[in-house]
């Protein structure tokens, strides 16, 4: 696949900080250099981020190049949604990222999550065809799905009710995703699915996110991160060529691009996406 018709998006948090802010203003300026299709911004459990989220779009959008902002139901009503959806309108804003989202921690009693297939049905349904929307995949399967059938089924719901490309959340085997894409076209998916690529940049977080998202890190590359334990320059030197080695296969097994969660942070993505060749103009 030629490299320019590959799409390349980079995904960031809303920092709580000065601070953050600042250091995620230049992590952004060094990322918008590879021209990306667009920028992500989270959206916190429960919409706890909203504000931060909010602003966070606006500022990127102003820069000039395309942010999508995050977003679930997170115990909104639906005219607390539509006003934010509007907003995002108003902005210029023409990708959303669709999501339930999870339970905000502390939360429960009447709580109810939304189901991301009607969000997506909401949006459309409010907005026409007013914005692009993403939803999530899972080629590891979502930790509460009921069986990997359902999932998939659960997934071209999702597509059904008005989605145009989904993000699949981070792996580390690549036959995952490429099962995964032969089981999504058996049953009549068309749509793109975009993996979504983790760089390995602390060992710690990688297995903590990995443990609570489902996400499978294999054996050998457990142990070969735990052998780094106490070398952080090296273990990000392994990581990135792990990555990047992961992406070239994607790539070559037909993946139409890469999603990267950049956990805010420039260099380890940028070197990945430097080696596979995808160079800034
Ligand atoms: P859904 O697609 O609604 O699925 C949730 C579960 O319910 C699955 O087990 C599915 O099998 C099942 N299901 C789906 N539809 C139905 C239905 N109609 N009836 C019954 N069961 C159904 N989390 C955040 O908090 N903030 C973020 O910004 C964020 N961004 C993400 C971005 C990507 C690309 C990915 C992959 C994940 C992201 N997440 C984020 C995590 C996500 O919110 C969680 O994985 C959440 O548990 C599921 O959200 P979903 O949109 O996939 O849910």
């Amino acid at each position: 696949m030629s490299e320019d018709t590959l799409r390349l998006s980079f995904e960031f948090f809303p920092p709580k900080t000065d601070e953050g802010r600042a250091k995620l203003a230049a992590v952004r300026d060094t990322l918008a250099t590879f021209e990306p299709d667009f920028f992500s911004v989270t959206y916190g459990a429960g919409g706890s981020t909203r504000d931060n989220t909010k602003s966070l779009v606006k500022q990127f959008n102003d820069l000039g190049t395309a942010v999508a902002p995050h977003l679930s139901f997170g115990g909104d009503d639906e005219a607390t949604m539509k006003s934010l959806i509007e907003e995002y309108r108003d902005a210029g804003v023409e990708r959303i990222v669709a999501l339930r989202g999870d339970m905000p921690s502390g939360v429960g009693g009447s709580y109810q999550l939304v189901y991301a297939n009607e969000l997506v049905a909401f949006i459309r349904q409010h907005f026409g065809d007013s914005f692009e929307l993403e939803v999530a995949a899972y080629p590891e399967v979502h930790p509460q799905a009921k069986s990997y059938d359902d999932d998939v089924r659960y997934l071209k719901g999702k597509f059904d009710a008005g989605a145009n490309n989904a993000i699949t959340q981070y792996f580390f085997n690549p036959d995952a995703y490429f099962y995964f894409m032969d089981a999504c076209a058996k049953i009549g998916i068309e749509n793109p699915i975009y993996p979504g690529i983790m760089p390995i940049i602390n060992y710690r977080n990688l297995t903590r996110f990995s443990d609570n998202c489902g996400a499978d890190i294999p054996r050998w590359l457990r142990r070969r991160l735990e052998s780094f334990e106490h070398d952080p320059e090296a273990l990000r030197d392994f990581g990135e060529e792990v990555v990047t080695e992961l992406c070239e296969t994607l790539l070559e097994g037909g993946a139409p691009g890469l999603h990267f969660y950049t956990m805010n942070q420039a260099e380890p993505v940028a070197n990945i996406v430097r080696n596979l060749g995808l160079e800034e103009a």
